[in-house]
């Protein structure tokens, strides 16, 4: 497939005034400024190569300014000295800017990333306002307790006074990856902010441009100087710098597993607490019984949004043979029915692959799979002026033992196999060393809570696939991460707890 792509300009005065200012400087305590090397990279658009903006290439120094800058906010007054009521309306304001500004925010994260506006538009630029809304009503809500004792060795005619207190952990390096940027970042920002954090955000260098425009909108919101703080740059520069730096006191990151392992070994100088939100390969189960349509159209969506690049992407369905062929059939349809184009294109379902880098990466799992004897039912090909196209794919004949079974694609490639009893299925399903989500599809529900029991995952979707909400905790078991983000245990990840015990 050949795609003949122009550059599309985008409609918002907003994303033209942004990108107008070719050069993006970085925020350290409250001020727009450049790095301390004066090192400029580019950011392009994936689907035509255009160069969007340069990014300040951020370095250990910078880090340790803007490190220095969250520490002295921390303790503010400005910021320490605001009442809960006040922070969560400052969390609401943020949310206000983002929806005001989304046709521009949502513009800017298609031509930086790729995926279709449709995309940005209506499900990720309102789903980060509603991250910081869903924060924003916890800060009058963080609450220690009181706790009656069993203590007897106290003098005689004292008693103890026991209760909690709930404590900001402190300053957070928050590392986000570049699938949905705007989305990770809120996922960490709002959180953080809401449990009186402060924060030095370091986004993926392939797309910081709306992280860069969000740090714009907290300022206008009025947010304290200092309390977020965003350095762009390399993750073997600035990220390794945050992840080691002795003043973090918290990562809170998103990403590959392999870097997620090397910032578990870098955190441990001063024990960061960590939470980890990395890869996965996630099954869908498709039993006899299930609703075919709502299947085929769910595990589509499941794999083959973003052009794949979800962490949760339904990877792998197992089908039971009696449908299995059906659903090679169907899914392939449903594949070749998506229209490849540029992001901002109203008529394009998928955009291009972040980078030139990453197609190569998933067209490379393609081939290996196919010269190993696996099938291609369905796309399979690379295109685009710079190649960072990818068709969504449906392969079969994949054996467990493949690497295109067994480690994250990050593209829309999916791998149909099929099953011949549950357990059958159970076993494939659990045969990976993520665990990060799934989906089962029946009709059959006491098997479908069954099986959601069985399956080794943070999260399992029963006739759905990437239903997100910020109140639903979002994590992953077994190489697929530490911690949860979202709902309540989204929030604990920010917060310490600090037990006073008085003889009175
Ligand atoms: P992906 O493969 O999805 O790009 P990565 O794990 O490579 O995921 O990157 C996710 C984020 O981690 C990016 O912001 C990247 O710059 C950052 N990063 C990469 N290497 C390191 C590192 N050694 N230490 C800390 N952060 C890193």
């Amino acid at each position: 497939m050949t795609l003949a792509l122009t550059t599309i300009a985008p409609k918002s005065q907003g994303a033209r005034d942004f990108l107008a200012k070719r050069r993006k400087q970085i925020l350290i305590g409250g001020a727009w400024r450049n790095g301390a090397s004066a090192s400029w990279f580019e950011t392009a658009d994936p689907a035509t190569g255009e160069i969007l903006a340069e990014l300040c290439e951020g370095t250990v120094a910078d880090v340790d300014e803007a490190v220095a800058s969250a520490r002295t906010a921390l303790s503010s007054t400005a910021w320490k000295g605001l009442t809960p009521s006040q922070r969560g309306k400052l969390l609401w304001k943020i949310a206000e800017l983002i929806d005001t500004h989304a046709d521009e925010l949502a513009e800017l994260e298609t031509l930086d990333q790729g995926k279709s506006f449709r995309t940005s538009r209506f499900a990720e630029i309102p789903a980060s306002a509603e991250q910081f809304r869903y924060f924003g009503g916890f800060c009058t809500k963080i609450l220690g307790t009181t706790i009656p004792t069993s203590i007897s060795y106290q003098p005689a005619g004292k008693q103890i006074f026991a209760y909690t207190t709930r404590e900001p952990v402190g300053v957070v390096a928050a590392i986000t990856p570049w699938n949905s940027p705007l989305l990770m970042a809120a996922m960490k920002l709002a959180p953080a902010l809401a449990a009186g954090c402060t924060v030095v955000l370091k986004p993926a260098e392939e797309t910081s441009l709306t992280a860069l425009r969000l740090g714009e909108l907290m300022l206008e919101a009025g947010l304290p100087d200092g309390v977020v703080n965003i350095v762009t740059g390399f993750g073997e520069v600035v990220g390794a710098a945050l992840t080691a730096h002795p003043d973090v006191d918290k990562v809170a990151f998103t990403g590959s597993t392999e870097v997620g392992k090397m910032i578990v070994a870098a955190a441990a100088g001063n024990l960061k607490k960590l939470t980890l939100e990395l890869g996965g390969k996630s099954p869908a189960i498709i039993l006899p019984d299930a609703d075919m349509t709502l299947a085929i159209d769910g595990v589509a969506r499941g794999i083959f949004s973003n052009s794949g690049q979800v962490c949760v992407a339904a990877s792998r369905v197992y089908a039971h043979r009696s449908v299995c062929d059906a659903v090679v059939d169907r899914l392939s349809k449903a594949a070749s029915a998506l229209r490849l184009g540029h992001g901002l294109d109203p008529a394009t379902d998928l955009g291009p692959l972040v980078n030139r880098r990453q197609a190569d990466r998933v067209a490379a799992y393609v081939a290996e799979g196919q010269a190993e004897g696996a099938n291609i039912a369905s796309g399979g090909t690379q295109s685009g002026e710079c190649g960072t196209f990818y068709a969504p794919t449906v392969v079969t004949a994949v054996r467990s033992e493949m690497r295109l079974m067994r480690e994250e694609i990050f593209g829309p490639v999916v791998a149909v196999t099929p099953f011949d009893d549950v357990e059958e299925a159970l076993t494939y399903a659990n045969d990976s060393p993520y665990g990060l989500a799934g989906s089962i599809w029946t009709k059959d529900l006491s098997c479908a809570h069954r099986l959601a029991a069985q399956v080794k995952a943070g999260t399992i979707w029963i006739n759905c696939h990437s239903y997100f909400s910020p109140e639903l905790p979002k994590g992953g078991h077994r190489q697929s991460g530490w911690g949860y983000e979202n709902g309540a245990l989204g929030l604990e990840n920010y917060l310490e707890t600090k037990t006073v015990c008085a003889l009175i």
